[in-house]
């Protein structure tokens, strides 16, 4: 699948999943703006994509929560490129903790990047989108947003509202000729999930190796982790998809873990 010249704004590109989307587009022929919070290390995944497809990608500092942030960032890439083809909403955080010691306050950031950032990036692509009468808008979701587990209030919460988002925005955005999907990943090995590993073992009372075999993989088919570049290959393909068959739909992989 190509995505020739195309104008991708993938958020959170600066590292995990989101950088892998981004190597993925520019490979297949893409122009690709970086977005992430700090300017450096977008600049530096935007440097390392530059090395291998010379001039296909720029750096854009961006905190998706941000609404003049969001409306800053995307100005930029329209001033570069003229356009916005494909969004892939990916940044985000995980905050582990039963609901009765959440803090409002995490809560809060959760739903903000999470929530406010899928809505802030698309609410700013759209029009670019309608003007042109083409886009594919893609959410990242999760397993989590079909499925529930103990301490990810906050994050379930949000990856459930985004299955939401994306459906309003495919029946909007039908009619002008933009897709709206979700990619819904099992465990990926990134530093969002390294990060969780001792957290979860010390919130539940097991190791961190029985975190990884029973709590992350214990459900999938083949105790595996999913990778970075499954699910580049399934944000290309939402990309590069050549109608409007494909829209308010959400994939999942997770070596089986959810089949719904
Ligand atoms: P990661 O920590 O490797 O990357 C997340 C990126 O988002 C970082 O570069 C970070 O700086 C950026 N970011 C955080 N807050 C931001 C903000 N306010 N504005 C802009 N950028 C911000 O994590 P990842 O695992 O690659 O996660 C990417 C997405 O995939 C997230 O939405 C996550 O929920 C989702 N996801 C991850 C997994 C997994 O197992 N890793 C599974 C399902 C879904």
């Amino acid at each position: 699948m190509k995505l020739d010249t195309k104008v991708c704004l993938v958020t959170g590109a600066a590292s995990g999943i989101g950088l892998a989307i981004a190597k993925r587009y520019a490979q297949a022929g893409a122009r690709v703006a970086i977005a992430d919070l700090k300017l450096e290390a977008a600049q530096a995944a935007a440097d390392a994509i530059n090395a291998d497809h010379p001039d296909v990608a720029l750096a854009v500092a961006m905190d998706v929560s941000s609404e003049e942030q969001v409306e800053a960032g995307v100005a930029t890439v329209v001033a570069k490129w003229g356009a916005v083809d494909v969004l892939v909403s990916n940044a985000g955080i995980q905050i582990v903790n039963p609901v009765e010691q959440f803090a409002f306050a995490d809560w809060k950031r959760m739903l903000a990047i999470h929530l406010d950032g899928a809505f802030l990036t698309s609410k700013a692509v759209l029009p670019h989108m309608y003007a042109q009468g083409s886009g594919s808008i893609i959410l990242m979701g999760s397993v989590h947003s079909k499925e529930a587990s103990p301490l990810k209030s906050a994050y379930v919460t949000a990856k459930h509202g985004l299955m939401g988002l994306s459906r309003v925005i495919a029946k909007e955005g039908g009619p002008k000729g933009v897709r709206s999907n979700v990619i819904c990943p099992g465990f990926v090995r990134t530093p969002l999930v390294d990060k969780q590993i001792p957290e979860q073992a010390k919130e539940l009372g097991i190791s961190e190796e029985e975190v990884v075999r029973k709590v992350m993989l214990g459900q999938t088919v083949d105790g595996e982790f999913t990778t970075v570049e499954d699910i580049a290959e399934l944000a290309l393909f939402f990309a590069a998809f050549p109608s409007n068959a494909l829209t308010g739909q959400s994939l999942t992989a997770s070596h089986g873990w959810s089949m719904t």
